[in-house]
């Protein structure tokens, strides 16, 4: 944490007056639209107007860049991830040195714990975890296999998010991490939810208490909009807030289009609402230096409602008197966080594709377009990719 409170809203406050701009009268032409500032949105016009040199429009509908990836500082000056945590990590060289030229980085790993049988524990599952839990005296990893094999049950085919779990640490531990937290977060049973979705979180039979372990493990060091400005403040483009697309009218004209909100918001649900789980976030100062020992405790009993506590503090490396806090409260109605990963929604979402692969001047990027669970670092290496497709048809036009 480099950036003084005050360093940071003149950076923000920069970007907003050099940036943000408002409708003018006469109509302004320009080669893309891209529809939200979000990390899809972002990347896409920064490549489009500092590689391929066009002009480019980038609308948002929120008073703010970033999309859900947004921080700020609250009213205590403590810096909060508006939308929930967001820790950056990646394996992709390509895509880390990409970002890389629009932010320093602080080194942070992240770590979680469990509230489990009224006591925190290290999640992932690990060694340390179960010897904690079970006084298990394990002291090798391969005691900690061969307890979790004794508890693991087979399954013959793993198609659901229990069968993932039950199949690597048995019914026990499932229901202790998984199926409590998973039913809050989706508001369904992991055993209707695809495997992908608690594959997401190992079990690990030695003592890494890291929630991930990527190459590439950061956070921006004077946030995430700091570096969204920086990807933004290209002269090429022109960045307007608080604006639908659908409300641009004749007032503006563009060529193509990089759509990164909901798919099926695009086709006016033709097909029918395609599925997102939402959350409330309830955002708490606190007055004292710290809240918790770690980042994020994860809350996976069914007794309270939110899932996890979020000690932003830990992330940043800010120094403060008080502390600020997240709780996540999962919801089915508002603004759509996560495409929920089942058969029935792929088949959904297929129909929409379709229709996206056959638009001649749009592009769909992103979590929400593309209806995929992705990571920050997934959504930059789509939009990397995507970019240099679109780059490739436009020479071929180009040319014919
Ligand atoms: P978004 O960030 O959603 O951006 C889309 C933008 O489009 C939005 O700002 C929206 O306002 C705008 N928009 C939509 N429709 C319109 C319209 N009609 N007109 C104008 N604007 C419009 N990833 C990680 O790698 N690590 C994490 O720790 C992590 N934690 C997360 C925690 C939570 C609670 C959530 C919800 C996500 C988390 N993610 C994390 C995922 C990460 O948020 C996404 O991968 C990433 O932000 C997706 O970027 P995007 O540009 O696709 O979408
Ligand atoms: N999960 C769980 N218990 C935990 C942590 C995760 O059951 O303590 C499951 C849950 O279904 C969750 C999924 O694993 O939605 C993925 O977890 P992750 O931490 O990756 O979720 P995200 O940060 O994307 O919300």
């Amino acid at each position: 944490w480099d950036a003084t409170a005050s360093q940071m809203i003149a950076i923000i406050n920069r970007v907003r007056a050099d940036k943000v701009t408002t409708l003018r009268a006469e109509a302004e032409h320009y080669d893309f639209l891209i529809v939200g500032a979000g990390f899809a949105g972002s990347v896409m016009a920064e490549r489009l107007a500092a590689d391929a040199g066009l002009r480019v429009l980038v609308v948002d509908r929120r008073p703010h860049i970033a999309g859900n990836a947004y921080d700020c500082l609250d009213e205590a000056g403590v810096m909060i991830h508006q939308y929930g945590p967001h820790i950056f990590h990646t394996n992709s060289e390509e895509i880390f040195t990409y970002l890389s030229r629009f932010t320093e980085w602080r080194p942070y790993e992240h770590r979680v714990l469990g509230h489990v049988d009224d006591k925190l524990v290290p999640i992932p599952i690990n060694r340390t975890t179960l010897n904690e839990l079970y006084d298990a005296g394990l002291g090798s990893e391969e005691e900690a296999a061969a307890f979790l094999a004794a508890r693991a049950m087979p399954v013959a085919s793993v198609e659901t998010s229990e069968d993932v779990v039950i199949g690597a640490v048995g019914r026990e531990l499932y229901e202790k991490f998984f199926r409590g937290y998973t039913r809050k977060q989706w508001g369904l049973d992991p055993s209707e939810l695809d495997k992908s979705v608690t594959a997401r979180v190992p079990t690990r039979t030695n003592t890494d208490d890291r929630y991930f372990t990527d190459v590439f493990q950061a956070m921006p060091a004077e946030g995430y909009t700091v570096m969204f400005s920086r990807l933004l403040a290209h002269p090429n483009i022109t960045v307007m807030l608080d604006t639908d697309f659908r409300k641009l009218g004749s007032q503006v004209t563009y060529d193509r289009m990089v759509y990164t909100g909901p798919i099926d918001e695009f086709y006016e649900h033709r097909f029918g609402k395609l599925p997102y789980r939402s959350l409330r976030f309830e955002h708490e100062t606190v007055n004292t230096e710290r809240h918790q020992s770690v980042a994020t405790v994860n809350y996976p009993g069914e007794d309270v409602l939110f899932t996890r506590i979020t000690e932003y503090k830990h992330l940043t490396g800010q120094d403060h008197p008080k502390t600020s806090i997240t709780r996540e409260y999962p919801c089915a109605e508002g603004d759509p966080y996560y495409p929920i990963p089942r058969p029935a929604n792929a088949e959904l979402y297929k129909r929409y594709q379709a229709l996206a692969d056959a638009e001649q001047s749009v592009t769909f990027v992103g979590r929400l377009a593309t209806y995929r669970y992705y990571n920050m670092d997934q959504v930059v290496g789509q939009a990397l990719a995507s970019y240099r497709r679109l780059k490739r048809e436009m020479a071929e036009v180009t040319l014919s």
